[in-house]
Formats: C-alpha cells, structure tokens, sequence
C-alpha cells in the first residue's frame, strides 16, 4: 500500500495539504523544489534554523538557500524508492554557512515522472554540535581572558598596597607586565572582534594594487624588530611581479602573522626565507608568498588543525610562546577572502605557508557576500 492510499484510508486525499503538515511538524527541515530548482515548499524547522521567512524563500532559486558539496555523487535515479545522501552548504538569512548532511528524493506525478524533488536536511548533528562548538568557544575565550587579566589585577594591587615604597627597578618591572598583559588582552579582543566580523560577514574590505615586494619588506623589518632581530629574514623575489590585489591593512595582518610564527616556532635556528613568485591557483594568475622556517614543524595530522579556531598545538614551545590560536584561521580565512588561499607544508624542521594572492582586477569589498 503507498502512503497516498494510506492518507486515503484517513480520508486525506491532497497531497499538497499532506506535506504542509508534514512541513509544520518535523523536527527535520527539507525543502521541495521543481525542475527549474526553484523553492516550492520551505518547512518551518528550515525557517527557524536559516532565519529565511517562508514567503522569502518560495520561488527562490535553490542555489539562494544551499551548495550541494559532493556534486560528484551519482545523480538521483528516478525511481520512486531512490534517496541519494548529500553533504550540503546551507546560507543562512544572517550570512552564515552551515555543513550537513541531506537527503533528496525525486517528487513523481501519476504517470511517474519527475515533477521535482525534496530535499532533507538532518538537523540533530547539526544542533548538537552547534551547542558544544559554543560551549567550547565561550569556555575557551574565558579562559584566554581570565590570564591577563589576573595578572593586572595582582600587580596593580601590589603597586598599590605595597606596605612599604618599593624600589623603582621592581615598580617599572610591574608596571611594564601591566602593559604587556594589557596589550595581550587587547589583541585577544582585536582577534575576537576579526573572527566575529568574518563569520558574520560584516567585513568591508578595500581593494587596491600593491606592490608585494615593499609590503613583505616593510612587515619583516617591523617583526624582527619585534623579537629583537633574532631570526635573519630573507626574501627572495623574482623582478617585474605584477601588483596583487588585496586590502592592504587585512594583507598586513596576514603577513604579520606568517611571519611572526615562523620566527616564533623556530628559536632554535636564526633563519626565515620568504620566496615571492608568480604562480597559478586553481588557473587563475595570482602571486605566491612562501614563508619558510626551519623550527618544530607541524606533523601530518595537525596540518588542517591549525586553520580552526583556537587551535594551539600542544608542545613545549606552543606553551611557553604567547598566542591565541586564533592567528591562522583568520589568516586563511581572510586569504579566501581576497580572492586567494593559505596553504601549508610541514615536517619536522621545516614549515612552509604559501600565501597566494591574486593578480587580477577585483572590486572587493561585497564581492565575497553575495
Ligand atoms: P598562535 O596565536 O597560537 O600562534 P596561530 O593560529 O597563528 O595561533 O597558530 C596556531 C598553532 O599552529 C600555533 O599555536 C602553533 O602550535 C602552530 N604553528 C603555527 N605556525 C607554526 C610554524 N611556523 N611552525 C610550527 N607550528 C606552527
């Protein structure tokens, strides 16, 4: 017996009327969409998990509301019995994107053709794991705010209820912690800050040309500065490299920070080699910035650990080194941005970051939301 004769037995003999309620009451969200991947039916779980209205959503095309990220999988059979399994990209109303998994399944007329299709979202994962992702992040971000802050808070206290007058040599040591532990929080709440406006898309980006060569030399000389030159950076260039279009204070950052681990993972050699050349990223024409450093190396399983947020690997050096974890995944995630990637290659006693930025004309600024 098919579901319609057993809808028929309770009287109910509209389809349409069916899946509506059905629609209305499944804790799973799915869509129906026609031929032309156009929205016929928007459930109200996707509602509340997307934040697109119903009425929004109708007539939009599929392409507006989710990817499917496996295209590769067989493509459905027509058949009625037939469910393919997907892995999907959702876009929600506020500019997130969320992974799951889905399953489609083809809509049949009487005559048994294709009229459209449903399309599953499992909602449960996605749930759970969006809860202990923030439980996780709100327990991490504590506990990174909590060190610095204790320690302003003690040595303040010490200044100032010190029994007795205490030698200036011991009061300028206190004060300078004060300082640095003030300007740790505030890169912390800056790094804070750049995830929160990348993950909700609130970042505006300027695009111009620029001459590589001078930005790499400038941010070199500002962070071996910084460790006080311990590490000779080198940078080797090949001439005439076309500009590279970026915004130039996000570029700063990524820079910044590349550079920076590779002197801060490395203390025990003195070396970093920056190569910049003219390269090729998926057929389009971009420059390639190699950052290379001859320090601990990051073994094979970790390499796609350190793109995700907060993510210090444990060693006895990431212990004693200053950092949030968080520097990579803006770095990466700000490359993508601009038209570009940040990809690694590590063993041990040698780590290289290859930045590729792109060559070509863009206008930047909304061009990745849309
Ligand atoms: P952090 O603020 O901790 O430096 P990042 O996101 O920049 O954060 O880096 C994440 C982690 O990746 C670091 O804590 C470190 O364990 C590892 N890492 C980054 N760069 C290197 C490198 N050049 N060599 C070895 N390990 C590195």
């Amino acid at each position: 017996m098919t579901v319609m004769d057993q809808f028929s037995r309770l009287g109910v003999n509209n389809p349409q009327e069916i899946l509506e309620s059905v629609a209305r009451a499944t804790q799973n969200g799915f869509v129906a969409f026609d031929l032309e991947n156009q929205i016929t039916l928007f459930s109200s779980k996707m509602v509340e998990v997307t934040g697109w209205h119903d009425a929004e959503m109708i007539g939009k095309s599929t392409s507006e509301l989710f990817q499917i990220q496996d295209m590769s999988s067989p493509e459905l059979d027509a058949s009625a019995d037939s469910v393919s399994h997907h892995a999907v990209t959702l876009f929600t109303r506020d500019g997130k994107q969320i992974n799951l998994e889905a399953r489609k399944t083809a809509i049949l007329d009487e005559e048994s053709k294709v009229i459209g299709y449903l399309m599953f979202f499992i909602i449960e994962d996605y749930n759970k794991d969006l809860d202990r992702a923030q439980a996780e992040f709100i327990s991490t971000v504590s506990h990174e705010l909590r060190t610095p802050i204790t320690s302003i808070k003690g040595f303040a206290s010490t200044l100032l209820n010190g029994k007795q007058e205490l030698p200036k040599e011991k009061r300028d040591k206190y004060v300078n912690i004060i300082k640095n532990q003030a300007e740790r929080l505030s890169r912390l709440v800056e790094d804070l800050l750049a995830v929160s406006r990348l993950e909700s898309r609130k970042l505006q980006l300027t695009i111009h040309p620029v001459r590589i060569y001078e930005m790499v030399d400038y941010i070199s000389e500002v962070v071996g500065s910084k460790h006080s030159f311990s590490h000779k950076i080198t940078i080797n260039s090949t001439e005439d490299l076309p500009e590279v279009w970026v915004d130039k204070d996000r570029l700063e950052q990524v820079l910044t920070n590349l550079i920076d681990n590779a002197v801060k993972y490395s203390p025990e050699s003195d070396k970093v080699d920056i190569q910049i050349s003219e390269a090729e990223l998926e057929g389009k024409p971009m420059v390639r910035i190699d950052v290379i450093d001859y320090g601990i190396g990051i073994s094979t399983e970790d390499q796609q650990k350190v793109f995700t947020k907060f993510s210090r690997l444990d060693s006895p050096l990431t212990r004693i080194t200053e950092g949030t974890g968080l520097g990579l995944y803006i770095s990466k995630s700000l490359a993508q941005l601009l038209g570009g990637d940040l990809l690694l290659e590590s063993q041990e006693g040698q780590t290289k970051f290859s930045l590729y930025l792109t060559t070509e004309q863009h206008k930047g600024g909304e061009l990745w939301w849309d």
